[in-house]
């Protein structure tokens, strides 16, 4: 479904991403791990069009994208949820989920709005509340509901357990599990690399903007390399 090769991202003087090869099959939960400042959040904006690579191709179901503008990639179908969210504070839970369908224009919207609610009943209880008042947890939530209703094929997540209790975590992961389980390929960016590895099918560790380690994410977490340098172990 997407295949990144030799990527290189920089900011101005600061080379970001130096030849990052990343590989995510149709149906694969995979992770993207490392340290504060790796390039993590760099390939995601990369790959969504709100940076532009200097060199490399991101090639999503065979087409490269790496020029194309963010509103025609998630039109393609890859939709972004950032780092911190980024929910529209002073619009309700709802009129958040409705933004997600802007680039929709069939008459189904509604109908999923109630079947993002299903997945996360937290927010049907919120649902006229102004999302800068939801709790972290419920915040994410509402995120990762407001990037599906695009119906995308593959959902980029940008650290979503960042700032939550590890209960709300635990409850984010099995979110994202079962999205996963209903057909939807995920790139998941994580500095929880435990929790990642957990459900993730394959990964890749990013060190000052290169991939130093990749493979199945059970044989990472049995690593014992990978153990005491991201696992604290
Ligand atoms: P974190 O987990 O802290 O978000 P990360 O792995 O996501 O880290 P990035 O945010 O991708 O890392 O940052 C990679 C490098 O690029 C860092 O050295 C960072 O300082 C630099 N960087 C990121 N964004 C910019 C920018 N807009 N301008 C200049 N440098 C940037």
């Amino acid at each position: 479904m997407l295949e990144i090769k030799n990527l290189n991202l920089h900011y101005g003087m600061i080379h970001a991403l130096r030849d990052i090869n990343v590989k995510v099959n149709k149906g694969e939960i995979v992770t993207l791990i490392g340290a504060n400042g790796a390039g993590k959040s760099s390939t995601l904006r990369a790959l969504s069009g709100l940076e532009k690579a200097s060199s490399g191709e991101i090639l999503f179901e065979g087409k490269d994208i790496a020029k194309n503008p963010a509103n025609e990639i998630v039109a393609m179908g890859m939709s972004h949820v950032p780092e911190g969210r980024r929910v529209f504070a002073n619009l309700t839970v709802y009129e958040n989920l409705e933004l997600g369908a802007y680039l929709r224009k069939d008459k189904d919207i509604k109908k999923d709005i109630q079947l993002i609610l299903d997945k996360f009943p937290r927010l049907r209880e919120r649902l006229y509340q102004r999302a800068g008042t939801l709790s972290g947890g419920e915040q994410q939530m509402l995120a990762m509901g407001r990037a599906l209703m695009i119906k995308p094929k593959l959902l980029l997540l940008d650290e979503p357990s960042m700032g939550l209790a590890p209960i709300i975590v635990k409850n984010i992961f099995d979110i994202i599990l079962e999205i996963n389980k209903n057909g939807t390929t995920v790139l998941l960016v994580e500095q929880n690399a435990h929790a990642a590895l957990k459900i993730a099918h394959k990964a890749y560790v990013l060190e000052t903007g290169s991939i130093v380690y990749e493979g199945d994410a059970k044989s990472l977490l049995e690593d014992d390399t990978i153990r005491s340098a991201y696992l604290g172990e």
